[in-house]
């Protein structure tokens, strides 16, 4: 198909007659479909119902070292808890913390820690005149939303296809002492699906910080999040990577089962060296006796080990695949060849991340909503909300139907073609 750009005013002018007779037929449907909800669908959730048979009243609840889980203690979580997020996080189990429901959660409170007291010793961040984060763009709108909340600056890094621009990490971690800290989704990213490469996890495990209490939040949410079983990223492991490299402490990585099992409702763990989880107990004792010890032996109980885990995520796959295969196809089909965006085919993860020309999508989502079909905000996915670009759209295709899918894409597709010619005939 021909390039847009390469059309003249007055093929541009006939095609837009084309799509603005198309767009009030789909508007002529009433449609009301929601790609914005980054959440598992029901029959996805039914998946772990299991998980509500292996404990009842019968049920032996003491764990493997004899603690009666059904009282207070343990403050880093039952020990075959630690076993099984510690295969998932590719850890030992006494690297670990267990926590409640959330890892969004332990993120909050990783960040309203170092505020409030310090990293390891250091001056508390809340007594520091500035305090800024490295934010890798497009990323996770709600780990903007909490650096946000301290008054953290947020310092735009791109992404590439190999993770964030290390070259540019390296340069601004090293010279200024302010930046604290950086949001990473190495695996999966969310929204654009990309691992980091051997060598970005490497040049992040050998970072020199100017600061001794930066840390790299990793946030590992989609490490068991393949689409394909065949055909899978790797990320390797970024705590021993930076054992290896002298910088033991440097890294918190969180991860959680919010989207293997129930969100909400699952388990959250944070892995991290020796010191930090000293010094993270210090003040997690006072916070808590301890979290939701039944919660964690259902998991445990539920997947017996990370075989069951794999296996159950492969279920997950078979529902999302093609989920995610009905929205890139459309991509492909109806926007190939035409360079009025651009998308990454992602093996895992939950999103699939569209560019738009530029100067397009604030306009694509409105179109689209005005024909009844939600999108993510656009802009959503750059801290304060604000893409320089106003170009990248993040795609949710876990919630709809397969079919509620097929007619939303075709609805955005369309929304962009329309809003690229408006904009090429600008
Ligand atoms: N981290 C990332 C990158 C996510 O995309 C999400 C959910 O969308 C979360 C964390 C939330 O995890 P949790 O439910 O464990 O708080």
């Amino acid at each position: 198909m021909k390039p847009y750009r390469e059309l003249s005013k007055e093929e541009l002018l006939q095609l837009k007659t084309e799509l603005e007779a198309r767009y009030r037929e789909a508007q002529a449907k009433n449609l009301h479909l929601d790609m914005s909800r980054g959440k598992p669908s029901a029959d996805q959730l039914d998946l772990s119902m299991g998980m509500m048979d292996v404990l009842n009243s019968e049920a032996n609840l003491k764990d493997s070292e004899g603690v009666d889980c059904r009282n207070y203690g343990v403050l880093d979580g039952v020990r075959e808890a630690k076993e099984l997020l510690g295969e998932m996080s590719e850890v030992s189990p006494d690297k670990i913390i267990i926590y409640g429901n959330s890892s969004l959660n332990v993120m909050y409170d990783t960040v309203a820690r170092a505020m409030l007291h310090g990293v390891m010793g250091h001056t508390p961040w809340c007594k520091l005149d500035k305090v800024k984060f490295l934010c890798p763009v497009p990323g996770y709108d709600r780990h903007f939303a909490i650096t946000e909340s301290f008054g953290i600056e947020m310092i735009n890094v791109p992404m590439t296809p190999t993770g964030p621009d290390m070259d540019m990490v390296e340069e601004l971690v090293s010279k200024d002492p302010a930046i604290k800290g950086i949001w990473c989704v190495p695996k999966y990213s969310n929204p654009q699906g990309i691992t980091y490469s051997d060598e970005t996890v490497r040049r992040f495990a050998r970072l020199k910080p100017a600061a001794e209490d930066f840390r790299i939040f990793w946030d590992n949410a989609y490490c068991v999040h393949h689409l394909y079983d065949d055909d899978q990223d790797f990320l390797i492991e970024i705590l021993g990577e930076c054992e290896k490299a002298g910088n033991p402490d440097l890294v918190y990585k969180f991860c959680s089962t919010s989207k293997i099992t129930f969100p909400g409702s699952g388990v959250a763990c944070i892995a991290t060296s020796p010191n930090n989880l000293q010094d993270i107990k210090k003040q997690l004792t006072i916070q808590t006796i301890g979290h939701d010890k039944v919660n964690q032996l259902r998991h445990v109980r539920f997947f017996k080990d990370i075989n069951g885990i794999h296996e159950h995520m492969r279920k997950h796959a078979e529902i999302l695949r093609p989920k995610f295969e009905a929205v890139l196809d459309t991509l492909d089909r109806e926007l190939g060849g035409l360079e009025i965006g651009s998308w990454i085919r992602p093996k895992g993860g939950y999103f699939i991340s569209f560019d738009a020309m530029e100067g397009c999508a604030k306009a694509i989502v409105a179109k689209c909503k005005e024909a009844g079909v939600v999108m993510t905000g656009a802009g959503a996915t750059y801290p304060y909300h604000r893409d320089p670009k106003d170009s990248n759209i993040r795609i949710a295709p876990s919630f709809p139907t397969k079919d509620e899918l097929a007619a939303a894409a075709d609805l955005f597709v369309l929304c962009v073609k329309l809003v690229s010619v408006d904009k090429l005939l600008e």
